[in-house]
């Protein structure tokens, strides 16, 4: 189904984060999916989704480079809302031949090693999660950096055959803090220690104060820092299975 402009204008007029979920649930109920990457923003919705029980499946990639702060983190969201996040892995075969003949740790040393390691442990895990899904839900906010400002809150994506909805869009970095510190969301510990936005290990480092918030995201490069899955498709230079979870 696709939305007409007046269903989608609602949203950018919708009174909250739930009822915003809940009108997107209501249109096209059973096919809406959310993928967290277990950050700030996406623990907001994450608290929202399992609070009032709605029928959003929500995942997240396991890349096998996160952080053990991610792991605890996600042991301690099952454990507070008894509930399952589904956890998708990279293909054992993909990751296996990358390594072999790039090296472990060789997204250091070019931009194209880079772009396939991420192709090999977000975008392909992520494509197989969104299979069936009519919505992906995500955490992407306007002001994370410039690639992302002039996001819109819901958009076609023709090659994926969905919509992809930000429904923090205009949410501001103290509002994501404050919910969570007011209805005792648990997250990384490692946002205590200067990281904002957390990614995989060897590609994530905290910032200092002033610097834009995906500063700390493949810090050697002077690319756009995305890893492919909210770019917008246009963007994509030979499309390596464009379209990205954080
Ligand atoms: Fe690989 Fe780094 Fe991308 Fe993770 S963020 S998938 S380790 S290049």
């Amino acid at each position: 189904m696709r939305l007409n402009k007046d269903q989608i204008e609602k949203f950018e007029v919708a009174s909250s984060l739930v009822e915003a979920l809940e009108m997107i649930c209501a249109l096209f109920p059973g096919k809406v999916v959310f993928s967290s990457s277990l950050g700030q923003e996406d623990q907001v919705i994450t608290d929202a989704i399992f609070k009032n029980d709605l029928p959003i499946k929500i995942f997240t990639l396991d890349t096998g480079r996160l952080f053990s702060e991610s792991y605890e983190l996600l042991e301690r969201t099952t454990a507070r809302y008894k509930k399952p996040i589904r956890v998708y892995f990279p293909e054992a075969s993909d990751v296996e031949e990358f390594v072999t003949t790039k090296g472990v740790n060789s997204f250091y040393e070019s931009v194209e090693n880079r772009k396939e390691c991420c192709n090999i442990r977000k975008v392909k895990p992520l494509n197989r999660a969104l299979r069936g899904a009519d919505v992906w839900i995500t955490g992407v906010r306007a002001e994370q950096s410039n690639t992302r400002k002039d996001m819109p809150m819901i958009e076609w994506l023709e090659e994926k055959q969905l919509y992809k909805f930000n429904p923090l869009l205009h949410w501001t970095y103290l509002e994501v803090v404050d919910y969570l510190k007011e209805f005792y969301v648990p997250y990384n510990a490692l946002h205590d220690k200067g990281f904002v936005s957390i990614g995989c290990a060897p590609c994530t480092r905290a910032i200092e104060a002033g610097e834009d918030p995906r500063a700390g995201r493949w810090w050697w490069e002077t690319s756009q820092k995305e890893c492919g899955l909210h770019m917008q498709e246009v963007d994509q230079p030979n499309n390596i299975n464009a379209n990205p979870v954080n």
